[in-house]
């Protein structure tokens, strides 16, 4: 097999990342965007030991699963990468990624639930951070073309609330209007890096950051009137990112008007959201998810809780009325700040958050003799580390409630708890972001010792 060489593919299955996959001559050949049943003409572009890629030439035979989205763009930039398998299909896709690793793990007595489907299947997205290039001599703002750095200009992102992709519109020709230099990731030059829009859904307002690459450029009084003018706009901050990297955002916020962070509300509790702080995505279904998790905690008022990875608070916060206490842990700052803020403005004087690393406070806490009841986990996609793990078990919780952006990661760490006397015999998937390949799963883990 050789680059740029044409065959004819089989396609058989999806990858996690959504590419077509087919044999061939003992080599396994990831196809881009082409689905399982197809049978497609396709063009070799890079060639491994054991592997190969390639792109689709020709659909021969389609499959009936296919949806013909307007934008192929979308696909092209992965920016929703699932988006021309229709969407029941792409709830299945999600469940048989847990299947396959709970095989692999040989781990054949666990249920796996039908994929919870997302209220809303297109914008959904309750923030878009989308990249500002100079594309023909013009300030563009679009996605980059997947594995490149090529700025593909769009203007509707079709995952995103509609709302922000007009900010991100108005935002971009009011850069325009006022000449200010898209950035140049090449020569580390230029001003606008990014626009991050972010709306809340249960308020409307809107906060527009944009990251540049110096703290302060000199058309940035009359960028900013303007940007006051756009409607719904209710807060403007710079993020100043000097670096030459491929992280979003930079360590400082300016605010240039309005209020420091956003207001949006998870059934009846209130959440202010700084900059820096996560909040997840998707506005309707993170009830959803919440509720699951809550529900799989079967929480009592005497219960002693742990909202580990806590981000804002928003679960710890969520459950804090019905139970006896809540400590949370979580490694930013800011969000820290939000979450022990949002206990006060929700009058929820049994909660509390702390600022650091999961896997050092809980074995700092375990050492002092701390008992819990229920923990909720909810790490980042590298999953919870054994010494987390560790501590946690030695807390005593009756159940650990585990939700997981990466399944991958939180099979391997289900595994390790059972070695530890917690045992769980069923996941649920949960689709918090459609169109695209990303899995969230809730499981609960109960102690089989007493
Ligand atoms: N539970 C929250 C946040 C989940 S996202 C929610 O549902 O909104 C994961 C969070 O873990 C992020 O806020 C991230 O900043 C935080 N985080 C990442 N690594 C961490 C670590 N080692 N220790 C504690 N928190 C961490």
């Amino acid at each position: 097999m050789e680059k740029n060489q044409i065959i004819e593919l089989e396609i058989t299955d999806l990858s996690y990342e959504a590419m077509g996959v087919a044999h061939y001559e003992g080599m396994t050949v990831f196809v881009t965007n082409a689905l399982p049943g197809e049978t497609v003409s396709a063009k070799i572009l890079k060639v491994k030991k054991n592997f190969a890629f390639a792109k689709i030439e020709q659909i021969i035979k389609e499959s009936p699963d296919r949806v013909n989205i307007k934008l192929n763009q979308w696909v092209q930039t992965g920016l929703a990468s699932l988006a021309h398998i229709n969407y029941d299909k792409q709830l299945e896709f999600k469940r048989n990624q847990v299947v396959n690793l709970l095989q692999k793990a040989h781990l054949d007595n666990v249920e796996v639930g039908q994929t919870l489907p997302s209220p809303e299947e297109t914008g959904y997205r309750n923030k878009a951070q989308v990249p500002v290039r100079e594309v023909g001599g013009q300030l563009e703002i679009g996605f980059f073309r997947r594995h490149s750095h090529d700025l593909v200009p769009l203007t509707n992102f079709f995952t995103t609330d509609p709302e922000i992709d007009r900010v991100l519109v108005a935002v971009r020709d009011v850069l325009r209007q006022y000449r200010v230099p898209a950035y140049d990731e090449i020569h580390n030059e230029g001003e606008v890096r990014y626009l991050d829009v972010r709306r809340s859904k249960a308020t409307g307002e809107i906060m527009v950051i944009l990251v540049c690459l110096h703290k302060d450029f000199p058309q940035l009084p009359k960028v900013a009137e303007a940007i006051k003018t756009i409607e719904g706009v209710t807060s403007l901050v710079l993020n100043y990112n000097p670096k030459k990297t491929n992280v979003i955002l930079g360590k400082v916020d300016y605010l240039i008007f309005g209020k420091p962070q956003i207001t949006d509300q998870i059934g009846d509790v209130k959440f202010r959201i700084s900059p820096e702080s996560f909040f997840q995505i998707n506005s309707l279904q993170t009830p959803r998810l919440y509720d699951l998790a809550i529900k799989k905690a079967e929480l009592t008022p005497d219960d002693v809780v742990v909202d580990a990875y806590s981000g804002i608070g928003t679960i710890g916060l969520t459950v804090a009325k019905h139970v006896k206490s809540v400590r949370g842990i979580e490694s930013v700052r800011d969000a820290v700040k939000d979450a022990n803020n949002n206990a006060e403005i929700n009058d929820l004087h049994n909660a509390k958050y702390v600022t650091g690393k999961a896997e050092e406070v809980m074995p700092k806490w375990a050492a002092k003799g701390m008992k819990t009841d229920v923990i909720f986990v909810d790490p980042p996609r590298k999953g919870l580390t054994p010494e987390f793990i560790d501590a946690a078990v030695k807390t005593g919780p009756k159940k650990i409630v585990y939700i997981s952006c990466n399944p991958a990661t939180m099979v391997r760490d289900l595994q390790e708890f059972q070695k530890l006397g917690y045992d769980f015999n069923r996941i649920d998937p949960v689709d918090m972001f459609p169109q695209t390949p990303h899995v969230e799963a809730v499981t609960v883990l109960e102690r089989t010792k007493k």
